[in-house]
């Protein structure tokens, strides 16, 4: 084999992910007056269209940033210092987003979680019921943890909340669901989720997102946690220079334009339709390669597996960097790593954003063949169970 590398490779990192011709294309142009009206009709109609995708009514703040940024933005416009929040724990990602709170001048109360179950409402339930003094002032929570392959029950989590009669905000991490598993902001409500451009929304990475309840607005006007760049107040302004603290992001924003007008063409039911079948071709592959017993879901409950990742465990004594390296290497097939405690004994698989059938078989083709040249113990067969679910659904 040479080194030279022809067709394109599969990228099924979990973010970025695949950029459409047509979002790139989009992006093609010279920089304009980012002041003058059409370019300001543009951003207007960015604002507004992207609400319907949050399936909320409530302003949406776009920040020049990734989503680490989108979580900064709804920690410091909502809380003060030494405000308690609980964070169950689902993943690295829910870990790392309690992190930057912790040093942001927080409390956390953590709900410890195993990486392998999603957030146990019972168990918020309970904690938020022995709150009496009611010191916890937010819930984070991750909807899909990209670490971990795990999908929560948001409307569930919003139960409990209730049920305890507890008045915290309900911050969710959408970062990995938004446009690809059902999530209505207002009538589950949260009140604050946030997004990032470079998942679902089929962007290149650089835009961040925080769609806010009139509660989560309401907390920003008292909010003490130092903020400038983020601050949701300012922002509330038509004036292009003010609502992105700076200069716009120009081509970020036509692309999202673009985005939009796609996620609208195909309808955002059908959209996510698209994402459980194709997911579902993907976790027929890997139940057949773990039909041996040697090889794992992350996820233990079925029902508990996103449609937005899949993370797949190796056996025992293999190390999962080696299967995405040749796999990416040999097989041109980007995967995802393991994150944190899930190093090197998971790979993840992204199915978000712009997919089709032949790019999923493609990838689990890709995988399957790096399976069997590393000798990784698995059930033969993943890409044929993939194609008679695509055939049957
Ligand atoms: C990707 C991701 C993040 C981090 O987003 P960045 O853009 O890399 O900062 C946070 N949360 C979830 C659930 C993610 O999938």
């Amino acid at each position: 084999m040479t080194d030279i590398k022809r067709g394109r490779e599969f990228l099924h990192t979990p973010g970025p992910t695949n950029i459409p011709d047509r979002i790139l294309n989009a992006m093609h142009q010279p920089a304009v007056d980012f002041t003058a009206p059409p370019f300001v009709a543009m951003t207007r109609s960015c604002f507004e269209d992207i609400k319907p995708i949050f399936q909320t009514e409530g302003p949406v703040f776009m920040y020049a940033a990734n989503g680490h940024g989108a979580w900064e933005a709804a920690l410091s416009n909502t809380m003060s210092p030494g405000d308690h929040i609980l964070v169950p724990e689902t993943g690295n990602f829910s870990l790392k987003w309690g992190m930057m709170a912790e040093s942001l001048g927080l409390v956390i109360e953590h709900l410890p979680g195993d990486w392998r179950h999603a957030v146990d409402p019972e168990a918020v339930e309970q904690h938020l019921r022995d709150d009496d003094e009611g010191r916890i002032k937010a819930v984070l929570m991750i909807h899909v943890d990209t670490a971990t392959g795990i999908v929560s029950d948001v409307p569930a989590v919003r139960k409990a909340m209730n049920n305890a009669g507890h008045n915290a905000l309900f911050m969710v991490d959408t970062i990995a669901s938004l446009a690809t598993m059902d999530f209505q902001m207002d009538n589950w409500g949260v009140d604050v989720a946030l997004a990032a451009s470079q998942k679902g929304l089929m962007c290149p990475p650089g835009l961040g997102f925080t769609a806010c309840s009139e509660k989560a607005m309401h907390a920003s006007q008292s909010a003490q946690l130092p903020r400038n760049y983020w601050d949701w107040q300012d922002r509330m302004t038509e004036a292009q220079y003010i609502r992105f603290c700076g200069t716009a992001p120009i081509h970020l924003l036509y692309g999202l334009r673009e985005a939009l007008d796609m996620l609208a063409e195909e309808g955002l039911v059908a959209t996510v339709a698209r994402h459980q079948r194709l997911s579902s071709a993907i976790r027929a592959a890997v139940a057949t390669w773990c039909s041996g017993g040697d090889m794992a879901f992350n996820a233990v409950l079925p029902e508990q597996r996103s449609n937005s990742i899949t993370a797949i465990r190796v056996p025992t004594g293999f190390n999962a960097e080696d299967v995405r390296t040749m796999a990416r290497e040999r097989f041109q097939v980007s995967l995802g790593g393991g994150l944190d405690r899930l190093s090197g004994i998971v790979f993840r698989i992204g199915h978000m954003g712009d997919l089709n059938e032949p790019m999923i078989l493609g990838a689990l083709g890709g995988v399957e063949a790096t399976l069997q040249t590393l000798g990784v113990p698995h059930g033969r067969g993943g890409v044929s169970a993939a194609i008679d679910y695509l055939v049957e659904h």
